[in-house]
């Protein structure tokens, strides 16, 4: 996952889910540690808010309610030939799937 976002693709999936869950990218370097928000990861495509020396080295997401979930699906776009769409949902289930999950 890890170089997965580093690498910063825009096409990627794991960049897709991160921003979508709000999650949180724990990073270190010689100056310490600290925490970057999704939002504030990606700062244009291919490229970070990771300074040359810090390494990614954990991710965390939110704790989401009970009966909360999420769904990540993944298409290809006829414009963009080997690369990806994604489309990413949460939902609340309340016992019972999505009809396009059921
Ligand atoms: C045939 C093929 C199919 C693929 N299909 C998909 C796909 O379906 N979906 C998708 O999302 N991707 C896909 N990819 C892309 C691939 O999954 C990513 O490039 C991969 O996840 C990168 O992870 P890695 O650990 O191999 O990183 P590496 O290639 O080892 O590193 C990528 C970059 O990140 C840096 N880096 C690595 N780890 C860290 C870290 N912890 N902190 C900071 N920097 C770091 C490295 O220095 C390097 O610059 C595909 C790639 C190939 C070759």
């Amino acid at each position: 996952m890890g170089g997965s976002l580093a690498h910063a693709d825009p096409a990627a999936d794991y960049p897709a889910l991160i921003l979508a869950l709000n999650a949180e990218i724990h990073v270190e370097g010689k100056s310490g540690s600290r925490t970057i928000v999704a939002d504030d990861f990606f700062t244009e495509l291919f490229e970070t808010a990771l300074k040359d020396d810090e390494m990614i080295t954990k991710v965390s997401f939110p704790v989401v309610g009970q009966g909360v979930g999420a769904a990540y699906e993944k298409f290809p776009h006829p414009a963009l030939q080997s690369l990806a769409s994604q489309r990413w949902s949460r939902w609340m289930v309340e016992n019972e799937l999505p009809p396009e999950l059921a």
